[in-house]
């Protein structure tokens, strides 16, 4: 199994490079990159003085447009394993290409597509928080909550098509207090129907009408894609090499225009399969002897990797970062609230703008009332409103 990624400079297409990588999900190895370049400095140059260009190590290799770069490069990188001896089964890619029907069209036409967990999820809150804006009843906590829901279903009917289509249809009605679709292994609501939702607002289940069809509406739409939904891969390991790359090869470097670029790639692939003790086997393969320092240090950044990745898939690990997560977002909403609006888009156009802070509440001063032992206790309460 294989996963394909371009990293293009940004969002904008008219990125003069891009390049990709191709990981096992088993091993977590880079099978193979690739590299497409529009932009020669040197052949630049000759074609602007008009004469001949010098021999030079030309990496130009691609004049088409940069959104098709991708799957130029997945095409190439299956073609080249496949040459090799060994079959790519399955790919998995984000859904933004055409990328799988180049594949079956000219490499094999068996090959399977899994959709990247990440993008997916992304997606579905992109589509709550549009809905956000129509109803009021949908705080950013509600739609945490929705989320959440929604990825626990996911990981749990892996390979389980019919279960994704019976979770959608849940996740639609559990949080509205109508358990029918729910079970008995995951809703605790079935056997004690007045237990709270710990993370609700107040407790309580949803009661707007209109935002449960809407909501429904939104599963109906996924609940088409249940077979896709029920095999979902990850692309992580390419978002961290292209982290890598990015290291070495920075956006605001130019490296296009030379074999700079090329260079940089593949020592981010030699860094992801080897570890930092890659610097170590290239110093051999040239004929320099490593230095004492280099190695010291790259056999030190190895370990801590190690041991980095062995503490965070803990699940204590991962408890400590949602819970790190949860307060950060807690404190910024907080302070947010108290400094007013600070920055948004064209502000500055608007005729009254709120900069008035608030004050942090003042701190009761701590007199001894003197009351007496035989005084009665009067216990009152204040409910306040959700407006
Ligand atoms: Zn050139
Ligand atoms: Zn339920």
């Amino acid at each position: 199994m294989v996963h394909g990624k371009k990293r293009g400079s940004g969002r904008s297409y008219d990125s003069l490079s891009g390049h990709c990588s191709m990981i096992g999900t088993e091993t977590g190895k880079v099978l193979g990159f690739s590299v497409r370049s529009k932009y020669c400095k040197m052949c630049d140059e000759a074609t602007r003085k008009g004469v001949q260009a010098k021999t030079h190590d030309c990496r130009m290799n691609w004049d088409g447009s940069a959104k098709a770069m991708e799957q130029d490069m997945v095409v190439e990188m299956v073609q080249s394993i496949k040459s090799k001896g060994s079959n790519v089964g399955t790919i998995i890619a984000d859904d933004d290409t055409t990328t799988i029907a180049r594949l079956r069209k000219s490499v094999d036409p068996n090959i399977k597509k899994m959709s990247d967990k990440n993008h997916v999820k992304k997606n579905i809150a992109n589509a709550l928080y549009q809905l956000k804006a129509k109803h009021k009843k949908l705080t950013p906590k509600v739609i945490k909550y929705l989320i959440n829901c929604l990825n626990y279903m996911l990981c749990q009917n892996q390979d389980n098509p019919k279960g994704v289509e019976n979770g959608l249809e849940a996740v639609g009605r559990h949080p509205f207090g109508d358990h029918s679709f729910c079970d008995k292994s995951w809703c605790s609501h079935k056997e004690n129907a007045s237990k709270k939702y710990s993370s609700l607002p107040f407790g309580k289940p949803l009661k707007d009408i209109p935002l449960q069809t809407d909501l429904t509406d939104l599963m109906k739409v996924y609940k088409k894609q249940s077979q896709k939904l029920s095999k979902l891969g990850s692309t992580q390991g390419n978002e961290s090499f292209n982290k890598s790359v990015a290291s070495k090869a920075p956006k605001s470097h130019f490296y296009s225009g030379t074999s700079s670029l090329n260079v940089r790639v593949a020592a981010s692939v030699a860094q992801k399969n080897d570890g930092q003790c890659y610097l170590i086997k290239v110093n051999n393969n040239i004929g320099l002897s490593p230095g004492v320092h280099t190695k010291r240090l790259a056999i030190l950044r190895d370990l801590q990797a190690r041991k980095r990745r062995a503490i965070s898939i803990t699940r204590k690990e991962k408890i400590r970062r949602i819970q790190l997560r949860n307060r950060r977002v807690k404190r910024n909403a907080v302070k947010e609230m108290c400094e007013g609006t600070s920055y948004s888009c064209q502000i500055d156009l608007q005729d009254h703008q709120d900069i008035v802070e608030i004050p942090s509440a003042p701190v009761p001063p701590e007199v001894h009332c003197n009351i007496p032992n035989t005084a009665k206790v009067i216990c009152f309460d204040l409910e306040t409103t959700s407006l």
